[in-house]
């Protein structure tokens, strides 16, 4: 708790993601002391990219005063009793790497680690303010798609810290192969890393295309961008793209009937034309007596909600006197 006129507490969180690592300084109400990010460089090792993240906490401290507890929203799968990484697919290497344990050591500070798409969940509840009794499905869709629960005012984590893992269910039965080794995911048509390739691919059935005819697929920066400028093929992808997410959110919308699905993440930038069509292919497909009245929505922290949610982690731990979720 902070002393009325006197100094703030702070909270340190991360967003440990595949290509990024975000930092954030929060004070309790989620006001914003500082923020800095780097690349994961997830090749180097759980170590390397550890000592990054830890250079950034640091920095953070040095510049906006010294925390009082520190949350990680990691890739993966993260046992959040024990704080360690049980798998990701995003960033192997990490199983069973303790990372709430060297984080605590490293910084001298209490530290909780959690899956970035739930620590995301929890930071949107928090910049809602907490309403008791909200439904919400958070997706977090970038290169891939992340999912968090908050039914009746709480986290749902499931029995083993699992749940939520909305980008693993399953869309078309004989679908694609995903990542996690099932076919059809939602992954495979709505991610960030799904819509890339789409792009590629229409554009080279369009010789004209400025997303032009490169062997790497065009950044989702780059297709809003083509987009924008009249780009056909782009203006397709984020079309489809959108429609496979609507069709993973009318599923969602049938299974919870949330107040409120959240989307986060890089999609976000591809702006509201890609919202819009989201909407509309959802209303379609869901319910109508459980569409209506859903909202779906952009976050409210923009690409800080991981960041911002694993700060809120160290706070929740903190409130309960130290005790693992
Ligand atoms: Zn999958």
């Amino acid at each position: 708790m902070s002393v009325p006129g006197g100094k703030k507490d702070l909270w340190l969180g991360l967003d440990l993601g595949a290509s990024k690592i975000l930092a954030v300084l929060v004070e309790e109400d989620l006001s914003l002391a500082g923020s800095l990010r780097t690349e994961t460089k997830r090749e180097e090792g759980p170590e390397r990219v550890l000592d990054r993240a830890l250079g950034l906490c640091r920095r953070l401290e040095e510049e906006g005063g010294r925390a009082k507890g520190v949350g990680v929203g990691f890739a993966g799968l993260v046992d959040p009793g024990t704080g360690a990484v049980r798998s990701s697919i995003m960033l192997p290497g990490w199983e069973g790497f303790p990372l709430a344990r060297k984080l605590e050591e490293a910084l001298g500070i209490p530290a909780r680690a959690d899956n970035d798409a739930t620590a995301a969940g929890l930071g949107e509840f928090r910049a809602l303010g907490s309403p008791p009794g909200l439904n919400m499905v958070l997706l977090t869709v970038g290169t891939g798609i992340g999912g968090a629960l908050v039914l009746g005012g709480r986290l749902y984590r499931g029995k083993g810290g699992l749940a939520g893992e909305l980008g693993n269910t399953t869309i078309e039965w004989k679908g694609r192969t995903c990542w996690c080794g099932n076919r059809g995911c939602l992954n495979t048509l709505a991610s960030g890393s799904a819509l890339s390739a789409l792009a590629r691919r229409l554009a080279g059935e369009r010789p004209g295309s400025l997303l032009g005819q490169k062997e790497e697929p065009p950044s989702l920066p780059e297709v809003a961008e083509a987009a924008r400028r009249g780009d056909e093929a782009a203006r397709l992808a984020i079309l489809e793209g959108a429609r496979a997410l609507g069709a993973g959110v009318a599923n969602f919308i049938n299974i919870f009937d949330p107040h409120l699905v959240v989307l986060t993440g890089g999609v976000t930038g591809l702006g509201e034309t890609f919202l819009e069509e989201v909407r509309r292919e959802a209303g379609k497909r869901a319910f109508a007596e459980a569409f209506e009245g859903t909202k779906i929505e952009l976050s409210r922290l923009g690409d800080m909600t991981g960041a911002v949610g694993a700060a809120c982690l160290a706070m929740e731990a903190a409130r309960r006197g130290g005790s693992r979720p």
